[in-house]
């Protein structure tokens, strides 16, 4: 193994929140920062090219490659754990930007009672009502320590949202830029909203609306509403990833190197301090980086599956395995054409009456909720066609095709995310018997819904379906009861816990500040870090954590002086 230089700061990962910490440390200290990522680079001239909805978003081509690493899942511990060998139910990035490059932009603020998860529901119904087997913790910070650090997130990446939403915590500052345009389709769920009583409003999004200067002087277009988002870097830079929004500021840092194609093995240790990473490069030379300092950042669950293979943790790691409750939902089929190719990944109505704690749960027999949104991504041809209404009886033939064809402008769907409480009995480990194609051992997911997620299902979807009928709608046909947790299909990649935060070593691996509490020179950024999901997407409180940790890693004695 061949020993490197040493670096102040090694940072594992150079997606969102690896890089957005390159940027911080790196503008704001002289200290010497080295990222390393697994993936490739890119940038955003190579996606002009990369319109191809088969190769790009059915064939994965941004996503991790599971021959070379993918996780083992089984539902409980009473099942044998196999490994996923075409990712499904979530999809990790790979290359520079991470999943951040292919993301949809949705970038909603959690709920401030999230936060304060435990005390604010014990307080209000009383213990009883907790789920059998939870593991619901409070985070050790609220909404007020973070909300500052929302602003400045939001203000990086210009996002684009109306500044008096119905509900959620209190804001500093309006949106840099107002919400984009919805489409037809959201036009139509927002009305039926509003005449049912419910209090719709457009999603906050990272798919700019207009021209935005940053504060780091970086310029991104509005987006033009060619629905090719989710799975896809966008073409003209409108969606903030990484490469378009952090790139251009680090590339000026002579501070900063970034190095590709560098899978990272373990994070080394002695006297309870990291000493660097070991790490394989594009040609399978093993190298040591010694760092004073180490961050990870390389999502959910290689972060937990780092810690592990790293030995470094306590019985912590790997606990509060959430993901997000997207069961119930609804196919709408219109005597009316939609014109539902045009889209972008955000441009979404949401309607927050039923998520959270935001109505009274006293008469129920579940805690918590969803929200329900009117997706209008642009439904690419290939993935969004053969849908049909029930009164067609045939799945092949000319009359089902000629239903599809019918069909294809005709129909959309209203989806819902709930939220994901957690249980004790979701969790990830080693998996003892398979490996990936470095020899270490894979990741193992044990992970199943619970009765509350098929009780917000239940709920939700009669309210789901209450809308699309008074969005005039000719058939509106339900997804169905929540069946059990299946890694197959598609949910979202909003996968959180594995190395958690809060108050005290006893319940978490992190401390307030994301600081390992056994290795403190060791720091994990990211949703792994999250006690449980809170129904919205995760990454605008994963930007907001990071800046919050580079504030005190920039303002603590603990930080190594410069070029120390
Ligand atoms: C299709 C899709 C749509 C999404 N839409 C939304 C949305 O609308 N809203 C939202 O909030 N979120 C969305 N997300 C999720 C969002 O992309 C993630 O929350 C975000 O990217 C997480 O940032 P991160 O830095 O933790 O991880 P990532 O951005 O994934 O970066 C992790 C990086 O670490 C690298 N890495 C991993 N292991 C190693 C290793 N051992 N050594 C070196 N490098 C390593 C990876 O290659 C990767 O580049 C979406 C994700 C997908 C896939
Ligand atoms: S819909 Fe907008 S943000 Fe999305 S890829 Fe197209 S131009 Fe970019």
């Amino acid at each position: 193994m061949t020993t490197l230089p040493q670096t102040d700061v090694v940072i594992i990962g150079g997606g969102w929140s690896g890089l957005l910490m390159a940027k911080e440390l790196g503008s704001k200290t002289s200290m010497n920062i080295t990222v390393l990522e697994r993936g490739r680079h890119r940038k955003t001239a190579e996606y002009i090219e990369g319109m191809d909805e088969l190769d790009y978003a059915l064939r994965y081509r941004m996503m991790q490659d599971v021959a070379k690493e993918t996780v083992t899942f089984r539902n409980t511990i009473k099942d044998k754990s196999l490994p996923v060998r075409q990712f499904g139910g979530f999809f990790p990035g790979d290359g520079l930007g991470g999943a951040g490059e292919h993301w949809n932009g949705q970038t909603p603020r959690f709920p401030a009672d999230i936060f304060e998860l435990l005390k604010a529901t014990t307080e209000r119904y009383g213990k009883k009502r907790l789920p059998e087997n939870h593991s619901i913790q409070d985070w050790g910070i609220t909404y007020n320590d973070l909300e500052p650090y929302y602003t400045k997130a939001e203000q990086l990446l210009g996002i684009s949202g109306d500044s008096h939403p119905p509900f959620g915590g209190p804001r500093s500052a309006p949106y840099p830029t107002p919400p984009i345009k919805q489409t037809y389709f959201g036009k139509l769920f927002e009305d039926a909203a509003r005449s049912l009583g419910y209090h719709p409003h457009p999603t906050p999004c990272a798919n700019l609306s207009q021209t935005f200067r940053n504060p780091d002087g970086v310029i991104r277009p509005a987006c033009q509403y060619c629905g090719f988002c989710e799975r896809f870097g966008c073409m003209v830079g409108a969606k903030a990833q990484p490469t378009n929004t952090l790139m251009p500021v680090i590339n000026k840092l002579k501070n900063v190197s970034i190095r590709t194609n560098t899978q990272v093995r373990q994070i080394l240790t002695k006297d309870g301090k990291a000493t660097g990473v070991s790490f394989v490069g594009a040609k399978g030379q093993e190298f040591f980086q010694p760092a004073a300092l180490v961050i990870l950042a390389s999502w959910t669950l290689n972060n937990t599956r780092l810690l592990l293979m790293s030995r470094i943790g306590n019985h912590n790691t790997g606990r509060n395995l959430t993901h997000q409750v997207i069961g119930a939902g609804a196919t709408l089929f219109f005597d009316k054409p939609l014109n539902r190719f045009m889209g972008s990944g955000s441009a979404n109505i949401t309607v927050s009456d039923f998520d959270a704690d935001y109505f009274d749960h006293s008469n129920l027999d579940f805690i918590r909720g969803a929200y329900i949104s009117s997706p209008s991504y642009g439904a690419r041809p290939i993935a969004n066609f053969g849908a049909v209404p029930p009164n067609i009886k045939s799945n092949w033939g000319s009359d089902w095709k000629k239903a599809a064809i019918e069909a294809y402008d005709r129909s959309s769907r209203i989806g819902c995310s709930g939220e994901h409480i957690a249980y004790k009995t979701n969790f990830m480990d080693l998996d003892p018997t398979y490996q990936d194609h470095l020899g270490d051992p894979l990741l193992r997911l044990t992970l199943d819904w619970n009765d509350n997620e098929t009780k917000i299902n239940n709920f939700i979807t009669e309210k789901i379906l209450g809308i699309g009928r008074a969005m005039g709608a000719t058939h509106v046909v339900s997804n169905g009861p929540l069946k059990r947790y299946d890694v197959m299909s598609y949910k979202t990649t909003h996968v959180q816990g594995g190395t958690i935060m809060g108050a005290s070593p006893e319940t978490s691996v992190v401390n307030p500040n994301l600081q390992h509490w056994q290795v403190p020179n060791l720091y994990v950024l990211g949703a792994s870090t999250f006690p449980q999901n809170a129904s919205g997407n995760p990454t605008l409180t994963v930007l907001a954590q990071t800046l919050r940790t580079a504030a005190a890693i920039i303002g603590s004695k603990a930080a190594p002086s410069p070029n120390a």
